[in-house]
Order: C-alpha cells, then sequence, then structure tokens
C-alpha cells in the first residue's frame, strides 16, 4: 500500500482509494474517466495542463486546474460548455519541451494552491459559488489573492 493511499485510507475508511502508477499522457488518462465526476489537475508541466483541460472538454467532466512557481499560483474551474477553458485563457506554447523543465517554487506555494483545488471541488460540488469564469491569482509574497473575470473565447475548441 502506497503511503499516500494508507494515509487517507486512515482518515476516512469509507473512501476507495485506486492509484494508477503511469503517467499522464492522452492514452493513460482516457482510460480512466469512466464514472470520474471530477478531474483535479496537480501536474508540474504545461502540456498535462492542457491534455486535461482537453480531455475535460471532450468528455464533458468539470475540472480544477492549478500551476505555481515560486510563490505564486493560479487556479480555475472548468465547466463544460458552461464556462471559459484553460485554452480560452492560455495558448499553448509552440513546443512543449521547453516548458518541461521544472519550475522553480517554494513548498508551501502546491500545498495552498492544492487546498484550493479541493475546496473549488467542494464548492463546485454544493453549488456554491466557485471560479468558473474566473481565474484566482494567488500571490504568497504579499498575501495577496486577485480574481480575474474571464469570458469564454468563441473561437476556441470548448465552443465549438
Ligand atoms: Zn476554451
Amino acid at each position: 500500500m502506497d503511503a499516500a493511499q494508507k494515509r487517507l485510507s486512515s482518515l476516512n475508511s469509507e473512501v476507495e482509494i485506486k492509484i494508477h502508477k503511469e503517467y499522464t499522457n492522452e492514452d493513460s488518462i482516457k482510460k480512466h474517466l469512466k464514472d470520474i465526476d471530477f478531474i483535479v489537475d496537480c501536474s508540474d508541466n504545461f502540456g498535462t495542463k492542457f491534455l486535461v483541460n482537453r480531455v475535460a472538454i471532450e468528455f464533458e467532466i468539470k475540472a480544477v486546474i492549478a500551476g505555481v512557481k515560486d510563490f505564486f499560483g493560479q487556479i480555475m474551474t472548468i465547466n463544460p460548455k458552461v464556462s471559459a477553458c484553460y485554452e480560452c485563457v492560455f495558448d499553448q506554447p509552440v513546443s512543449f519541451e521547453t516548458s518541461e523543465s521544472p519550475l522553480p517554487v517554494i513548498g508551501v506555494t502546491p500545498g495552498i494552491l492544492g487546498t484550493l483545488e479541493a475546496l473549488e471541488v467542494l464548492k463546485t460540488t454544493l453549488k456554491l459559488p466557485n471560479l468558473e469564469n474566473k481565474l484566482l491569482m494567488v500571490n504568497l509574497l504579499n498575501l495577496s489573492f486577485d480574481i480575474i473575470d474571464l469570458v469564454r473565447n468563441e473561437n476556441c475548441f470548448c465552443s465549438k
């Protein structure tokens, strides 16, 4: 049993935890979409974030995508056919090769953004105000949270 699975099971034995030990790519991610209600992107690279976004839109699964660098983070929630998607906001890099090098990050930043992602899943599931059509910009240096309103791009694949 993996450490994360063991720890999470000790918190709530009613939760079934499935571990998939494989890199995320187009084939592997699509194998695990059956009975999925929400995708939470915790990846450390842009290629996976764009892939998660594409799959969420294609299979109409809600998703939350977060990114971190240094003391900064961004997070948005995607509701297919309703809200702006990741590609409405961010242009795909010409090549992912240059974006695949690890970004420097201070340890607490992914912890805080991960907790915010969990909060988004709860709030979205409970139909409370969430980050659909919003991009939350987190600045942990000056401890500020700023929200940018988003609009679906009519020319984006998600609008077709
Ligand atoms: Zn879009």
